[in-house]
This record gives C-alpha cells, structure tokens and sequence, in this order.
C-alpha cells in the first residue's frame, strides 16, 4: 500500500477510475489475450491443454504452420542471424528485402515496392506524408485504425463518408477544388465486416472529381484476385488504384507489410515515410518466410479455390440456421449480437465449448453493430465448420440471438 501510495501522480490518479476490463474479468467473461500454445491452426491448443477450433485466425491461406515456410524461415536465420539492427535507411536492408519487394512489386502488377515492419506502420507513415497542407484526405468511416492514425498524422484536410455510401462519397468530393490533391482511402475488404469497397464506383469517382485512390488489401491479399493478388484485381482495377497496401501478417504467414505504386510516389516515400526511415527493418525470418508464402500462393491456386468452397458452404449454412450476417462477401464473417455484454457471454460459451472467435465492440464498429467475428482459413475442413455451427446455434438459440 505504503508504494501505491508513493506512485500515486497526476496520471495514476487519472486511470485509477478506468476499470472496464477488470469489470468482464469479474465477470468471468473477459475475452482478450488467450494463452495458445500451439501453431496458428484450425486447431490450437490452450494455455489449459484443451484443443479449440480456430475461427478467429486472419491467415485465410492457412499458411503459418506450413512445413516449406517454417524452412525458409530456418535457412534465414541461419544466414542472417535474428535480427537487422538498423532500418532499411541505412544498415538494415538485405539483399532479402529487396527479392521480396522486386517480387511484391510484380504480383500486384505496380513499378515498385516499399517493404515495412508492420502492416500497421505503412499506413501510418504513407498517409501521413503522401498528403499533406492543402492537400484533401476522404476516408470511409469503417476504415481500419492504422488508416485513421496515418491519416490524423498528415497536415491534409480530413473528412469521411458514410460506409460504403457512394452518395455519400460524391457528396463530400463535389465540395472539393478541382485542382487540389484528393485521395481517397479505403479497406478493399473491411476487417470486422467483410464486405468490400465498392471500387468500380470510387473509380468512377475518382476520374469525375479528379482525385487520386488508396486501397487497404491487408483481408483482400490471398483472398480475391488471381492468385490472391486482392481486391483490386478483382475488379480488374489495379492500374487505376494509385496505392495497394497489404500486410504480411495475414495470408502470407509472416509479419511486416508494403506499399506498392509508381516509381515517383514511391521514391517519395522511400525518402520521407517516418515509419520506414525511423523504423527498424523486418527481420530475416520474417521476411523469408512472406518470400515463401507468396510463392506458394501463386504456385497453388487451389489453396484458394478451397478457401471459397468451405467459406460458401460456411456462409449458406450461417444464413440458413438463421444468424444475422450482414453484407459480408468474404470468408470474414460478422455474427451479429448488437450488444456489448452478450458479445463478451457468446464469446466466452463459444470458448468453453471448444470454439474460438473473437468479439468485435467499438471502436472497431458502431456501437449498435457489436458482433463476434468468425473467420475461415483454406486448411478448414467443412466437418470444423459443422462442429463450430452446432455449437455457436446452441449459444445464439440459447440467448434468442437467432431470426425466427
Ligand atoms: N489494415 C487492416 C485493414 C487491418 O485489418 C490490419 C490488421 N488488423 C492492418 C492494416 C495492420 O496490419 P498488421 O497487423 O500487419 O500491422
């Protein structure tokens, strides 16, 4: 008591008050940082040994506990040790970081390649210097959270429009001065809902209201396009979209991320973006292993073709028994509570019963929209699904949670 007591500042006496985690800690129904143990699977196992079914993943290629990965991961290490100790700018970058930026560069069909730590810091250090005073930032307001800071970050004009809303969208750009720097950001598939931009409609936009397009592919990536190249190819928009984000950390088995665009955007931002220069590189394994997960996606189309099987089977099933889904058109699909406490409860039977999801409360939606989020990975098997479906049906029929 006597230390609290001698802590006790300005700022202590602040977060003394916030105790809502400890409130759903009490309650036993506290959701976050569950123990694994165990590969990032369609089964894991539990800080307790028990086995639990893995819907809550973002690897949709199912690619981390691949035996070709986890190889050239090893080999990286070996070669080149655990870690860069310096940023890209000066003594970090090898010769690893720039075959898998030449090859980024080449799948997602754009000049060059920025390769960052996280997927996280490229939105955050592009957005903050690729616009800039006088310059006009549009975002829609379910874009993920790096957008947001990136875009806080930047001296451009910040405004947004209304969710997937294309009224909305022109609204806002029909105000805008012809002549000025426009660029619009969006999530290609939007992370807890999974629906997708509507970029036949932004293009159109963009050319009427001259204005420059940034598209999110972190849940696109390994999910849509030709060989999971994202989004933007499946629309066959990819030379009209003027920046292609992505990540490592999801389908590609690894962690870290890139911006991809013309050779002059993207020596301007090799140059100037603060969380690339300022910002130790990514590391050896996890850059080999991003290399090989790439080229396994190209190599097995049938990953894929998989991955669309069990999420059609997935999403017909869900719609069936009579959950409420949404817009979703994406194997990331909202199970909707609309309720914070009775996410955290669904969230928590679902884990007792051997099934992990994750819950979804603001700031990540509306606080109208809670939902628990269940994804699936190329590797599930649609008996998983069966058994997930059973349980989850017992829960939401339990809480009057289903349509009638
Ligand atoms: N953009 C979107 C849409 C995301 O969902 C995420 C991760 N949740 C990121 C960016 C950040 O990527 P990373 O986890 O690789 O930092």
């Amino acid at each position: 008591l006597r230390l609290r007591q001698k802590v006790m500042g300005q700022l202590q006496e602040k977060y003394k008050s916030y105790r809502t985690p400890q409130k759903f800690m009490k309650a036993g129904v506290y959701p976050y940082f569950r123990e694994i143990t165990s590969m990032q699977g369609t089964e894991v196992t539990d800080i307790d040994g028990h086995k639990i079914l893995m819907f809550g993943s973002n690897a949709y290629t199912g690619l981390p506990s691949d035996p070709r990965i986890i190889a050239a991961s090893h080999a990286a290490l070996d070669k080149y040790g655990t870690g860069c100790a310096g940023s890209r700018f000066l003594n970090g970058t090898l010769d690893l970081h720039i075959k898998l930026e030449k090859e980024i560069a080449k799948y997602i069909g754009k000049e060059d390649v920025l390769g960052y730590s996280t997927g996280f810091s490229v939105n955050e250090g592009v957005l903050s210097v690729v616009v800039g005073r006088g310059d006009y930032i549009i975002c829609d307001d379910r874009d993920h959270a790096s957008i947001v800071d990136g875009r806080r970050l930047s001296f451009a004009t910040q405004l947004h429009y209304k969710h997937n809303d294309m009224e909305d969208l022109e609204r806002v750009l029909a105000k805008l001065p012809h002549e000025a720097i426009k660029l619009i950001v969006v999530d290609g598939v939007f992370s807890m809902e999974g629906d997708l931009a509507k970029l036949p409609q932004i293009v159109e936009l963009k050319h009427k209201y001259n204005c420059s397009v940034m598209v999110d592919e972190a849940h696109g990536i390994g999910v849509f396009g030709r060989e999971g190249r994202g989004v933007c190819d499946h629309f066959g928009l990819t030379d009209e979209v003027d920046l292609i984000m992505g990540t490592f950390s999801k389908s590609l088995a690894s962690i870290g991320g890139f911006i991809a665009s013309d050779f002059d955007t993207i020596n301007w931002l090799r140059h100037t973006s603060r969380t690339y220069i300022f910002s130790a590189s990514n590391s050896p394994a996890a850059t080999a292993a991003a290399l090989e997960a790439l080229h396994i996606l190209q190599k097995e189309p049938e990953r894929i073709e998989h991955l669309w099987d069990v999420t059609n089977y997935a999403l017909k099933r869900f719609r069936e028994e009579g959950f409420e889904i949404g817009d979703t058109e994406s194997p990331i699909i909202p199970l909707y509570v609309h309720d914070v406490d009775k996410t955290f409860l669904v969230t928590k039977l679902a884990y007792d019963a051997g099934v992990f999801i994750n819950p979804v409360i603001p700031p990540a939606c509306a606080p109208q929209d809670t939902l628990v989020r269940f994804a699936l990975m190329a590797t599930h098997t649609k008996d998983q699904v069966d058994q997930a479906i059973e349980i989850l049906k017992k829960i939401f029929m339990d809480m009057d949670l289903l349509k009638k």
